[in-house]
């Protein structure tokens, strides 16, 4: 298991994900997100807007997915 935090995932807080795969770790982020949306938090409605800004440029959202998946893979697994 890794652990990233919501803002490590273009979100606007410190919680932490902990997850055995990228995927799993962008899901776990999505869902956080949405949640968060949802709940009216201003911090992650504009976090999501600027990925949906990101998310019209088909090239700069796996630019990005690229490094996050780096970032990822870079980090030491949980004790
Ligand atoms: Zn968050």
């Amino acid at each position: 298991m890794k652990t990233m935090t919501c803002k490590q995932l273009g979100g606007a807080c410190d919680k932490e994900f902990h997850a055995d795969s990228f995927e799993e770790m962008a899901e776990l982020s999505k869902k956080h997100g949405m949640e968060m949306f949802q709940k009216g938090d201003e911090n992650h409605i504009t976090a999501m807007k600027e990925m949906q800004e990101l998310m019209k440029t088909p090239e700069a959202m796996k630019e990005w997915f690229r490094d996050k998946r780096k970032e990822f893979d870079a980090l030491p697994e949980d004790k």
